[in-house]
């Protein structure tokens, strides 16, 4: 028999790893960059030094297991484009 734990907010967000963090980045946790681990996006080994995200995936009743992303292919996961494309944009726009 299991016993129900409650889930805590953290387990639920989105949580950084690497050194550089986004500009606006204040409101999630930081992690330890989870080298070796495999990026759900592109299926390559998470290295260190990298940057990126984990994000809680669950499985069935479960409780959120976190799983990274590299930042740049969370990005294109998302939006479709990549950060390069994204800082070409925002130069062009005179952001
Ligand atoms: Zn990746």
């Amino acid at each position: 028999m299991s016993v129900a734990r409650e889930i805590r907010p953290e387990e639920t967000s989105l949580r950084w790893f690497g050194l550089e963090k986004p500009v606006n980045h204040s409101w999630q946790g930081e992690v330890a960059t989870p080298v070796g681990e495999t990026c759900r996006f592109c299926l390559q080994p998470i290295l260190d030094g990298d940057q990126g995200w984990t994000m809680p995936h669950w499985d069935g009743y479960n409780r959120p297991k976190p799983k990274p992303y590299h930042h740049d292919c969370l990005l294109r996961a998302i939006t479709g484009k990549g950060a390069d494309e994204w800082a070409a944009e925002l130069e062009k726009r005179g952001e």
